[in-house]
């Protein structure tokens, strides 16, 4: 099915700017996901950061995109990649990213291939795409430049996830730092993000007016939390995302509960074969490494059946949509002294959600009333309130564009709290383009 009608979906103006660089949200100006944002100056150089879609039921999707000969894209996961098939299809575009991004971008689009066949959900792209985007990867180091026409472009890095990109862009006129999803602090895969000074920040605010717990107190929490149940006989069911969750979560108990049995399933395995493969975007490989050799990967239906007397089973969906995680929590779920334990963030109509609303989750399509201890972490790896603020004034930047964000509860905050600290503040809108003059 078409998502896209060429002509009639594109929000996108025909010509170059007068002046300054245009900036022109796809998607992701007021909604936290599903970003693309087309920049271009006057003389008709254009640029795509991004081009994903939101993983909500249905998913929501970009603005169709103008004709793009170059996009960057900042990291791997699907919010920030998943139409990039599409792009890449339709323009032959060249995509611009890290090796581990490039490395994990095919995984990343034949899953939501899958998924989206499962639930039946419309998608623009097919497999034949996939190839298409797979062979159009331009890899780039942190730190090393490239040219664009007359603009300089370089990565570095975001935090976030390992390969996740912030895009540095030097105009004969003026500079500007979009972050991608990034994290000042540092996590078990990764350190955190430094500020770059520029003219013009563009950041993301999924956590605008919130602040986050002390990282330390919320890992022995969970620490203090899993040996609890452990002690009483129980298996700790985790549903962890694949791409950065899974492998910090393992990191955690490998180094905090050495003597703990763990279990890990779903394609976080994956994924964590690819990070060891490109060492130099860890923070520690041989920790990675290690955790890794230790915990019991599940390949098999043996592997399964024997994971179901582990201490702890890590696994997909992290949302409690489809995956492994739904086989062990069948299975474990009439057995109190079992336990559920999330560690992100669970959107908005998902299995997760439904869970933490209602207590009842749908298992191979019947609803079953869960009574399992359960409890929620936060060990996400986006900056807070208070590290935005921070970064926006050690990169000493005129104007900020707040964007990834939810703009009724989260952004307001931010916009305040960045205008008194004597930022200006733009609060793009999907569809509308908005100038950046020259300081
Ligand atoms: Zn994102
Ligand atoms: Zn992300």
């Amino acid at each position: 099915m078409v998502v896209f009608s060429p002509g009639r979906t594109s929000s996108y103006p025909n010509e170059s700017p007068e002046h300054g660089i245009r900036y022109h949200y796809l998607g992701g100006g007021d909604e936290v996901g599903n970003v693309g944002i087309v920049l271009e100056d006057q003389n008709g150089t254009r640029l795509l950061l991004d081009y994903g879609l939101a993983p909500t039921k249905p998913p929501r999707y970009p603005h169709e995109a103008p004709l793009i000969h170059d996009a960057v894209i900042t990291h791997s996961h699907i919010d920030h990649l998943g139409m990039v098939p599409w792009l890449c299809g339709h323009y032959q575009t060249r995509l611009h990213g890290t090796h581990v991004t490039a490395a994990l971008s095919d995984m990343m689009w034949h899953d939501c291939y899958k998924v989206s066949s499962i639930e039946k959900y419309p998608l623009s792209w097919d497999k034949r795409d996939i190839e298409i985007a797979t062979e159009s990867w331009y890899v780039h180091h942190f730190g090393e430049s490239w040219h664009h026409h007359d603009w300089t472009l370089t990565l570095h890095s975001a935090g976030h996830i390992p390969g996740a990109a912030m895009l540095h862009i030097q105009t004969p006129e003026q500079s500007i730092l979009i972050t991608g999803d990034f994290d000042t602090r540092d996590s078990p895969l990764v350190a955190g993000a430094q500020p770059i000074e520029v003219d013009t920040l563009f950041v993301e605010g999924t956590y605008g007016g919130r602040s986050h717990e002390s990282m330390e107190e919320e890992i022995q929490r969970f620490i203090a939390s899993v040996e609890k149940v452990v002690a009483r006989g129980g298996t700790v069911l985790i549903p962890a995302f694949a791409n950065g969750r899974t492998q910090d979560v393992i990191m955690h108990l490998h180094k905090h509960l050495p003597h703990l049995d763990v279990h890990v399933d779903g394609m976080g395995k994956k994924i964590a074969k690819v990070h060891l493969e490109h060492d130099s975007y860890l923070r520690n490989a041989s920790e990675l490494e290690a955790a890794w050799r230790w915990a019991k990967q599940i390949s098999s239906k043996t592997d399964k059946k024997k994971a179901l007397s582990a201490d702890v089973i890590v696994s997909t969906s992290g949302m409690l949509d489809g995956g492994p995680i739904l086989w062990y929590l069948n299975r474990l779920k009439d057995d109190t002294r079992n336990a559920l334990f999330f560690t992100g963030y669970q959107a908005k109509d998902t299995g997760g959600r439904r869970f933490l609303e209602t207590g009842f989750v749908n298992i191979y399509g019947q609803d079953h009333k869960i009574r399992l201890e359960s409890d929620r972490f936060n060990f996400s790896t986006h900056a807070g309130h208070q590290e935005i603020l921070d970064f926006a004034k050690a990169c000493k930047a005129k104007t900020v564009v707040v964007y990834h964000t939810d703009a009724e509860n989260a952004r307001p905050h931010l916009v305040e709290d960045l205008e008194a600290a004597g930022h200006t503040v733009h609060q793009p809108k999907n569809g509308i383009s908005e100038i950046l003059l020259p300081p």
